[in-house]
């Protein structure tokens, strides 16, 4: 049987391994193809792309990013990207500014709380392209003022604690123009977060159809599996294609093993099949 997993994060993001070692990770486990979808950032396309040359695995470049949404978090997932795209890598450059400016303005909170953090290791974080909350959680741990990751979100950065800042994030709209400008296509990562009933979910998946996305995530390693089948159905009612990621992020987050999604399955290559044939139909010249 052939695995694929279609959603991942390395350490380009705030994933724990390298590019090259996530796809030796995935040559290890016997996986097929790969997609790399790291938060905000192409900065791993290259070093991904080449390993997996290498290993002898399909590559898929890939984005996540986040969209302005209340009340839940709508995160956009964009496939078959062209990481060279001047408008995307403009669009980067712009996340990574404002995720910069919020760095620092929690950090000043924390400050002002008279926790101990160590800023050498801050200053060194700085200058990768994608610092997030999952590594000012880890800083909180290691200054032990948190027991771990989740901690620090329960306890400090999660939504309502006191050293949580909104980040600013791409209106829908836009997000779509850019991943369309860089030749890519887009899919609605793991629908529930969004947080709104399931009426609510059908009327967003319609409208968003309409503005231009592809395809649902329909299985995650969140949401129970029964739920997923009824992503996958409301998907398909509409004519969107399904696909399915474990969102890997290594030791952080253990219940996310890589080629594996909702309820421990395996992800089977039906889901790369509808993936690259939507791109196939999308872009033909792409491979
Ligand atoms: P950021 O983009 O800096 O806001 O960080 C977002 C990332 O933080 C998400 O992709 C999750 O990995 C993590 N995260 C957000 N909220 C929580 C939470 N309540 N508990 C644990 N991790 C979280
Ligand atoms: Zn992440
Ligand atoms: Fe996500
Ligand atoms: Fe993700």
């Amino acid at each position: 049987m052939s695995l694929v997993d279609l959603h991942t994060h390395s350490s380009a993001s705030d994933g724990e391994l390298s590019p090259a070692a996530l796809i030796e990770k995935a040559r290890a486990l016997g996986l097929s193809t790969i997609a790399l979808t790291d938060h905000d950032t192409v900065s791993g396309i290259v070093e991904a792309r080449g390993a997996a040359a290498q290993a002898g695995i399909e590559f898929i470049s890939g984005i996540e990013i986040e969209i302005d949404f209340e009340p839940g978090e709508f995160h956009l997932l964009g496939y078959g990207i062209d990481e060279r795209s001047p408008v995307l890598v403009e669009a980067v450059e712009r996340l990574a500014e404002a995720r910069h400016e919020r760095n620092a303005a929690i950090l000043e909170r924390i400050a002002a709380a008279g926790l101990p953090l160590d800023t050498a290791k801050i200053a060194e974080l700085s200058r990768e392209s994608y610092v997030g909350r999952p590594h000012l959680a880890d800083l909180l741990v290691q200054a032990r003022c948190a027991r771990s990751r989740q901690d620090a979100f329960d306890r400090y950065l999660g939504k309502g604690r006191p050293f949580y800042i909104k980040k600013s994030c791409l209106p829908l709209d836009e997000a779509l123009s850019v991943i369309r400008a860089a030749g890519g296509i887009a899919v609605v990562a793991h629908p529930y977060s969004l947080f709104v009933s399931k009426a609510m979910l059908g009327k967003f998946f319609s409208e968003w159809m309409e503005m231009g996305i592809g395809g649902i995530e329909a299985y995650h390693p969140t949401a129970k599996y029964g739920q997923c089948v009824i992503l996958e159905r409301m998907a398909r009612e509409r004519g969107m294609f399904v696909t399915a990621g474990s969102d890997f992020h290594g030791k952080a987050r253990p219940e996310c093993g890589l080629g594996r999604t909702a309820g421990n399955m395996s992800i089977d290559r039906r889901f790369r099949d509808e993936l690259v044939g939507a791109l196939a139909r999308h872009a033909p010249r792409r491979g």
